[in-house]
């Protein structure tokens, strides 16, 4: 099996060495990760200039550090690596819960995958308590990337992993209420500027992310790329008929 590992946090990031010696453990490992961080980049692509491909070094992996977006290193490997069946992105040194996957370079890295007819899985831990130690995550990495490659049905899965897991749980994005803020500020010469930050929802809804995440859960959502509001696209259509 062909495993093609990316993230947003940029090829150099402990979290992407962590999930490319998972994933060695499924099949060949390549890891195609921009060069420098690219968090919140969301779905971008690189359009108006050119993408460069170039070897480093990370560890005993076959790697290349891309100047693009998370979603632009999945399409160039995907170019470069005949018959991916998978692409791993993470992990990543944050999560991604309820309204972050609208933002996360993470996620888009899985989208694109998905858009592109391969497997997508996504996956973010806590940086709440400083940097995460990866080989204490080891056990349930393997155990949730074994469940989800013995099952392939979903294309699309993001994966939250607490700090000390104790146990996993299937679960839906969490979207009640967006937790974005802008914080006003100062630059030294007293010029205004705005910081747009994340503060983390006090109460979660049960059988979401977010929810799982708190009782220290591993969480997998499966995702679809489809974002069609079926019930209004039902009700438009029931009102068209009946007019
Ligand atoms: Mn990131």
């Amino acid at each position: 099996m062909r495993i093609l590992v990316s993230n947003d946090d940029g090829i150099y990031s402990p979290g992407i060495l962590a999930l490319a010696e998972a994933a060695a453990d499924f099949g060949d490992v390549r890891v195609v990760a921009p060069h420098v961080e690219q968090s919140s980049m969301g779905h971008a692509i690189t359009s108006t200039r050119p993408l460069s491909y170039h070897r480093t070094v990370i560890k005993d992996f076959e790697a290349f550090r891309v100047n693009g977006t998370p979603a632009d290193c999945i399409a160039l490997g995907a170019y470069q690596w005949d018959k991916v069946d998978l692409v791993l992105s993470g992990i990543n040194l944050g999560t991604n819960l309820g309204n972050s996957i609208w933002h996360s370079g993470t996620l888009a890295a899985a989208k694109q995958a998905a858009l592109l007819g391969i497997r997508g899985i996504a996956l973010s831990t806590s940086i709440d308590d400083g940097e995460p130690d990866f080989s204490k995550l080891r056990p349930y990495v393997d155990k949730v990337l074994k469940m989800l490659i013995e099952r392939p049905k979903s294309m699309l899965l993001n994966v939250n992993l607490p700090r000390e897991p104790t146990d996993i749980r299937w679960t839906r994005q969490s979207v009640r209420q967006y937790d974005g803020k802008v914080v006003p500020g100062t630059d030294p010469k007293g010029n205004e500027l705005f910081w747009f930050t994340v503060t983390p929802l006090k109460e979660s809804e049960e059988g979401t992310d977010r929810c799982a995440f708190e009782k220290g859960w591993v969480s997998i959502t499966p995702l679809r790329l489809d974002l069609t509001d079926e019930e209004d696209l039902g009700r438009v259509q029931e009102e068209r008929s009946s007019a």
